[in-house]
């Protein structure tokens, strides 16, 4: 069977997977995200920061050195982020959280667009925008409000009580994740029993190592992605579609046949 004809199987095959998961778990990056209008900017090298040859505006010996550099060539960016909205497949991933399908969701996105379409359980492995921490005196302060200022006056964003320079708590390239939340990722990875990959062409890097560890424990995995990956010969089901497309078809499966 073709791509094409075999797809109502396979995205029954996804959804009784799901429905007879103990632990299910999501992991995405930033294929899930393009419908919503953010490019994936691994390719002029950003990944958001991953992988890639990252501008050293980019990097984070760049913010170091020039933090104005950096906020100067973050602002297009930004601002594309900050404007676009969740699309179905954010919604879906959410849906099947509130149903107590998916236990938990790992994502090498830090655009917070998970969270705003409802999912709850979100660890981000690569960083986020929620908030913002000083370099100087380390104090955290809330992301959007301090970010939507900047996009309108272009000032690079100051700590109120030190006024030292506020760093986005997304990893830039170069700098090491977080070991905490890398821990956390690892444990879901260990424990769950079905992994749904989502918009990743899992390039490497130790993020894209949990849909590994997850199959090597035993997961079965699921993955739709519209470019084959490193694992698609150890998934049981792979459909390479439009995630926007695909997800919310296997949740309205999963509620047909529920
Ligand atoms: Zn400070």
């Amino acid at each position: 069977m073709d791509e094409i004809t075999d797809l109502p199987h396979k995205i029954k095959s996804a959804a009784a997977s799901l429905a007879r998961s103990q632990y299910a778990i999501a992991f995405t990056g930033a294929g899930i995200s393009t419908p919503s209008g953010i490019p994936d900017f691994r390719s002029p090298g950003v990944g958001l920061w991953a992988h890639g040859e990252p501008p050293r505006a980019g990097t984070i010996q760049g913010f170091a050195a020039d933090p104005e550099g950096f906020y100067e060539w973050f602002h297009p960016l930004l601002k594309r982020i900050l404007s676009a909205e969740p699309n179905p497949g954010h919604r879906a991933l959410a849906t099947l959280e509130a149903e107590g399908i998916l236990k938990a969701l790992i994502t090498q996105n830090a655009d917070l667009l998970h969270q705003r379409a409802g999912s709850r359980s979100v660890i981000e492995v690569h960083g986020t925008l929620a908030h913002l921490t000083c370099i100087r005196c380390y104090c955290i302060a809330p992301g959007p409000p301090i970010l939507k200022r900047f996009l309108r006056d272009r000032e690079v964003p100051r700590c109120q009580s030190c006024g030292g320079v506020m760093k986005p708590n997304v990893i830039l390239a170069g700098e090491q994740l977080v070991s905490g939340v890398m821990t956390e990722a690892r444990r879901l990875a260990q424990e769950c029993d079905v992994i749904l990959v989502a918009g990743t062409s899992l390039p490497g890097g130790p993020a894209s190592e949990l849909p590994e560890i997850a199959v090597e424990k035993g997961a079965r995995l699921i993955i739709i992605n519209r470019t084959p990956t490193p694992l698609d010969q150890e998934a049981e089901v792979i459909i390479h579609g439009d995630v926007a497309e695909v997800l919310p078809a296997i949740v309205n499966e999963l509620q047909r046949s529920a």
